[in-house]
């Protein structure tokens, strides 16, 4: 929880009690302070006095507001009194409850804990794709920039893989959608539990992964992926009386070769692309 509150007795006591019901928080006197707070601590809500001498609470959520990353950041008011004009504009703001000083310190927490689990879950939801719990695209790509980011500040290796799912038009053809969504979570599952918690697993689109390995080069990704993919075709699903198999292609690109995500996933487009061309069923690394 992030506290912004210009009193320092009223935030400690905030802080004091946050911190016997094991929640974390961070506090600033000064709403000019806030979103460096925000940045540095990334909290789950923030806690913002509805009085401060520079300026209000609501008017220091118009401007966290602003910034897209803080959008659905939930915001608990601190109020001393029951100002009707002010709690109305702070719930356009999406200000999400308000709480009266002097604060009861067992309402506090409850109403706290309840809106930051509903929050996680929210951005969970917002950040996984909801038929095999992977990333979603929008979050692989974002993922894929900061791993970027960090491997070129730590001047390490990285290397990306798209994935994609071999004649996957034919298993549902013959055998149904539902039985093409169990192979797309079977590789799913599969992928989560062969690659490390550091590596990152996304579903790119209907029967395509992106996956990144920190710190990996191309050849290692590729002795990775190419045992994956021998595993993948072991699967059998059954289906009435007999069972069928399925392949997955993929292509392989490697950071520092390419610098951006732009050209990694590009790189690893254009060899998932070989690798079709080539016959399927294979894994090849971009040269
Ligand atoms: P290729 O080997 O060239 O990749 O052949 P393909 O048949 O897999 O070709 P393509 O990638 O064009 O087709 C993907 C198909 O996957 C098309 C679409 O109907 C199907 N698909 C996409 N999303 C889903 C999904 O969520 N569930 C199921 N069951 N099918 C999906
Ligand atoms: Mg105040
Ligand atoms: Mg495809
Ligand atoms: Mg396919």
């Amino acid at each position: 929880v992030l506290v912004v509150e210009d009193s320092l007795t009223a935030s400690k006591s905030i802080q004091r009690t946050l911190k016997q019901n094991g929640i974390e928080s961070f506090a600033v006197t000064k709403p000019s302070d806030v979103l460096t707070g925000l940045r540095s601590f990334q909290p789950d809500l923030i806690l913002m006095d509805m009085y401060m001498p520079d300026c209000t609470g609501v008017q220091a959520t118009r401007v966290i507001r602003q910034h897209a990353e803080f959008l659905s950041t939930p915001v608990i008011y601190l109020s001393g009194d029951g100002d009707i004009a002010l709690q109305v504009d702070a719930l356009r703001l999406g200000g999400e409850h308000f709480l009266t000083k002097p604060f009861n310190p067992v309402f506090l927490n409850a109403v706290v804990k309840s809106k930051i689990e509903r929050y996680r879950a929210l951005r969970r939801s917002m950040q996984h794709d909801s038929l095999t719990g992977l990333l979603n695209h929008g979050t692989s790509k974002e993922r894929l920039a900061t791993a970027v980011n960090l491997a070129s500040t730590k001047d390490s290796q990285l290397s990306v893989a798209m994935i994609d799912i071999d004649h996957f038009k034919k298993v549902n053809d013959k055998y149904g959608h539902p039985m093409g969504d169990r192979v797309i979570r079977s590789l799913a599952w599969l992928l989560r539990q062969r690659l490390r918690k550091t590596d990152l697993v996304g579903r790119y689109g209907g029967e395509e992964f992106l996956v990144i390995l920190p710190g990996s080069d191309a050849d290692q990704a590729f002795e990775i992926l190419d045992r994956i993919r021998r595993d993948f075709n072991l699967i059998k699903y059954a289906f009435e009386d007999t069972w069928f198999d399925a392949t997955f292609s993929a292509g392989v690109s490697q950071f520092p070769s390419k610098a951006n995500t732009e050209a990694l996933i590009k790189d690893a487009d254009e060899a998932l692309y070989d690798a079709k061309h080539g016959g399927r069923n294979c894994v090849i690394t971009h040269r």
